[in-house]
Formats: structure tokens, C-alpha cells, sequence
């Protein structure tokens, strides 16, 4: 058994999705040929000056409120000095001691964790939440590097937690947290492939009971969650292993091998840097008035963890399905849609994830381009719960709308797919099922009550799967006795 306890803080990074860069009218967009999005101003030529871009402060805020923070009123943008080829002018336009968002939470838990098991309900503190400019971007090619500066001043979030966490799974859940609440909430797509989310773990441990940190181990440059995940049960178990063999950790910053698994010394505290923050003289304070910030306060939208909690209360699904229906946003507001729209919410969650889900994966269509309008399916589980047609036959009903956007009781009427209830025609096909299968009707005389299923199964055939279940079984029963 483990003897300390991780404490566990995260520093992320986030791309924030503007039209334009930060500080000039360069475009912000990802994939196009190196070096052609860019201007004096974000290729850091003296004499120029940095327009602050709305829309990322409006974002920035956003964020924040999502994530419970103060909003500060007044706000700057700071100066940080340092000397590497993907910065240009030599610093960074970053926030020192008054960014914008400060003091806020991420709620995490309530389900399973990443390895499995259950994962307590928590707050994880946020200490800050300030925007920056990425610097370019360097690609080493062997004996050479590139620099592109496409990614030179695009909006940058830093989110730095407080050290609330203490597993690895707790991370995760953080993480993934994190990323659908800027996803949700437009701030930015956090493709972590393409850079747009990048993540640093702080971890320290000490001995469960003690109230001292321990000594700080931060890991840079983790680029999947996974990643993140396998970093900190690697430094947990590597640390325990230090202080067990009497070790004094020294402060340092570690990378991660994602192919060998582990964690390598990068450099030591005696090298940290000193960034000389200092007001830019070129931008002015940031000044938000308090109806700026309930304007952006009264858009903001529903949030996952919130909308999860309300499906469960108000639809009486199970917390699993609806992660599964929240896990996307369009899915969970199409979902939304069509279960306010139906007496049957509980069906139509698992119409939506049996059917529909499965449709959107085999076809590759996006919920978006989805052929079946919400209200559509809140008629076909109607139709269903009416006797109209049988589950079965509603599953040819349901590709169908999905193939062609018409309306379930169109295709019933048209198709006649109707479900056959007059007890006279039921018993018909009853009976024809009976005539054509002697040897199984033997069978289930002779005692085999199995056979009962088969029998069905022949009348459902007979009927074109149109007979009412119920009645077949009822029917069968009454003439096998
Ligand atoms: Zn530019």
C-alpha cells in the first residue's frame, strides 16, 4: 500500500478559436503552409503595435465564468522577457498580476474514472485563468529546425489549478473537464493533435497526514491525456520510491517519453528563469464594465456536468447514458430536442444511442447533416408506445427515416407496416404457423416449452413481423392447450 499521498496541480494551455490573432489581423487558423499567416506585428518587427483582439478577451471570460472565477474589472497585459528562436521579439505578451479570471473551480467525479473505478464527486480549485500570445512554432527536422510562425500570436489560455488533485484518475477527469467546458462553451476546439491543448503536471507527494508539500516535480510538454495519465502514476511511483530509499527530491523539471514510459530530468530550479515581467507600455488597461460581464454571462451556455444532472432528474435516464448523450454537444442538444418533445423520454434516450449513434458511425454523418429531425424520432417512440407498430418493425421504420428524413407515420402508412392488433387476423397467422410447423407444435405438447419461442418467431415471420406480440403469445398459448 502506497504510504503518501500525490498532490497533484495542472498548468493548460488552450487555443482560443478567434478569427484573428491576438494582437494583429493575421488569421488564426491551423494547417495552412508555414509562414504564410503572418505580418510585422506577429513576425515581432520593432516599431510595431499590438491591437488587443475582443473577441479572445470576450472569450477569456468566458472560460472564466464557466469555471466560477472573478471576473477582474480592470486587467493588463504584461511583458515576459526571455531568449528562444520561436519568440521573435525577445518576450511574450503575457498577464502577470492581473489577468483576467481568478479564484474558480471544475467540478470532476461522479462517475467512473479512467482506470475504472469509481471517481469520488469534487471541486478542483482554479487558481488563474490569464491570455498570452503563442509563440511560433519549431519543428526539428534533424540536422535543421523550423520556425513557423502561423502559430506566432494566436490567443492563448493558461489555466493554472490549484493542487487539489490526488490520483492520476483525478487528472484525467480534470482534463476531459476541462476540455468539454471550452468545447461547450465555443472557447476553443483543444485538438490536442494539433496543439491547440497543451498541459504541464505539478506533482509533489508526501506522507498521508502531513500538511507540508512535499517537493514540486513539474513534467512539461504532455500532449494526450493519456499521456498525462501514465506521467503521474510514473513520477507517483518513482518519487515513493526516492523518499523510501531515504532520497532528498531536488525541485526539477521533467519531460516524458511517451514510448518508453517514464520521465527524464530536463533542467534543475538553479536554472529558472527570471522573466522581468513589466507592464507593455504599447497596450492599455483592459476595462470591463459589470453589464460587459452579465452580457457575456447571460450567453453562456448550459454546462455538461449541469445538463448530465438535469437528464438524469428529468428523463429518468441512467448517469452512463447520459454521459454517452453529453459526450458530444450537438448530439446532446438534438437529444435534448427530441426527449422534451416525447412522454417516453427514457426511450427515445435509448433509441438515440442504440440507433441513431450507431447510424451517425456507420455512415460517418455528423449529427448535424443527421437526415432524422428530433421530433421525428419523439413520433416513433410514440408510435411504438401506441401499439401502432412493435419495436422491431420500429427499427426498419427507423433506418429508413435516416435514409430518406420522412416522417415515421408516413413510412408506416405507406409501407404498411402497421401493426396488425384485430385478434381475428393474429389468429390466422397463428394458425398458419401452427399448420406449417407440425413437429415443433409436437414438441411443445410433449412438454418443451422452449419451443413457444420458435413458434412465435414463425407467426412474427408469417405476419411480415406486423403481429402484435403480445397477442401472438397470448393466442399461441390458447390454441397449443
Ligand atoms: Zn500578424
Amino acid at each position: 500500500m502506497m504510504k503518501y499521498e500525490a498532490v497533484i496541480g495542472l498548468e493548460v494551455h488552450v487555443q482560443v478559436r478567434t478569427r484573428s490573432k491576438m494582437f494583429c489581423s493575421c488569421p488564426n487558423r491551423f494547417g495552412a503552409e508555414p509562414n504564410t499567416l503572418v505580418c510585422p506585428v506577429c513576425l515581432g518587427y520593432p516599431g510595431t503595435l499590438p491591437v488587443p483582439n475582443h473577441e479572445a478577451i470576450v472569450k477569456a471570460v468566458r472560460a472564466g465564468l464557466l469555471t466560477h472565477c472573478k471576473i477582474a474589472e480592470v486587467s493588463k497585459f504584461d511583458r515576459k522577457s526571455y531568449f528562444y528562436p520561436d519568440l521573435a521579439k525577445n518576450y511574450q505578451i503575457s498577464q502577470y498580476d492581473m489577468p483576467f479570471c481568478t479564484g474558480g473551480y471544475l467540478e470532476i467525479g461522479g462517475g467512473k474514472g479512467f482506470s475504472g473505478q469509481d471517481l469520488a464527486e469534487r471541486q478542483v480549485g482554479i487558481t488563474r485563468i490569464h491570455l498570452e500570445e503563442d509563440p511560433a512554432k519549431l519543428t526539428h527536422f534533424g540536422k535543421f529546425t523550423g520556425a513557423d510562425f502561423n502559430r506566432s500570436g494566436v490567443p492563448l489560455l493558461e489555466i493554472v489549478s490549484e493542487p487539489d488533485m490526488r490520483s492520476a484518475d483525478e487528472a484525467y477527469a480534470y482534463l476531459t473537464g476541462l476540455k468539454e467546458i471550452m468545447r461547450y462553451g465555443g472557447i476553443g476546439d483543444c485538438d490536442m493533435e494539433k496543439g491547440q491543448m497543451r498541459c504541464d503536471v505539478n506533482i509533489s507527494l508526501r506522507p498521508f497526514g502531513q500538511k507540508e508539500f512535499g517537493t514540486k516535480i513539474e513534467i512539461k510538454n504532455l500532449n494526450s491525456f493519456r499521456a498525462a495519465h501514465r506521467a503521474v502514476e510514473y513520477e507517483m511511483a518513482r518519487q515513493a520510491e526516492e523518499l523510501d530509499a531515504g532520497h532528498t527530491l531536488r525541485q526539477e523539471t521533467r519531460g516524458w517519453n511517451d514510448d518508453h514510459g517514464e520521465t527524464y530530468l530536463m533542467r534543475t530550479k538553479e536554472e529558472a528563469h527570471d522573466y522581468r515581467y513589466f507592464p507593455d507600455p504599447d497596450l492599455m488597461e483592459v476595462r470591463l464594465s459589470k453589464e460587459e460581464i452579465e452580457s457575456i454571462r447571460a450567453s453562456l451556455p448550459e454546462l455538461p456536468e449541469a445538463m448530465r444532472r438535469r437528464m438524469v432528474a428529468d428523463y429518468g435516464i441512467s448517469r452512463y447514458d447520459a454521459e454517452v448523450l453529453t459526450a458530444d454537444q450537438d448530439v446532446a442538444s438534438w437529444f435534448d430536442r427530441a426527449a422534451a418533445g416525447s412522454d417516453a423520454p427514457k426511450q427515445v434516450a435509448n433509441w438515440t444511442i442504440s440507433e441513431l449513434l450507431r447510424l451517425l458511425g456507420e455512415t460517418k454523418t455528423a449529427i448535424a447533416d443527421c437526415p432524422v429531425k428530433p421530433e421525428q424520432l419523439a413520433s416513433l417512440v410514440a408510435l411504438i408506445a401506441k401499439g401502432v407498430i412493435n419495436n422491431r418493425i420500429g427499427k426498419d421504420v427507423f433506418a429508413e427515416m435516416f435514409r430518406t428524413g420522412t416522417a415515421p407515420d408516413e413510412i408506416v402508412k405507406s409501407k404498411g407496416l402497421a401493426q396488425v392488433n384485430d385478434d381475428g387476423a393474429v389468429a390466422a397467422f397463428v394458425d398458419q404457423a401452427i399448420a406449417a410447423n407440425p413437429a415443433q407444435v409436437e414438441q411443445f405438447k410433449a412438454g418443451n416449452a422452449k419451443v413457444l419461442q420458435f413458434l412465435v418467431g414463425q407467426v412474427m415471420k408469417v405476419s411480415r413481423g406486423k403481429a402484435n406480440p403480445q397477442s401472438v403469445v397470448a393466442l399461441l398459448k390458447e390454441k397449443l392447450q
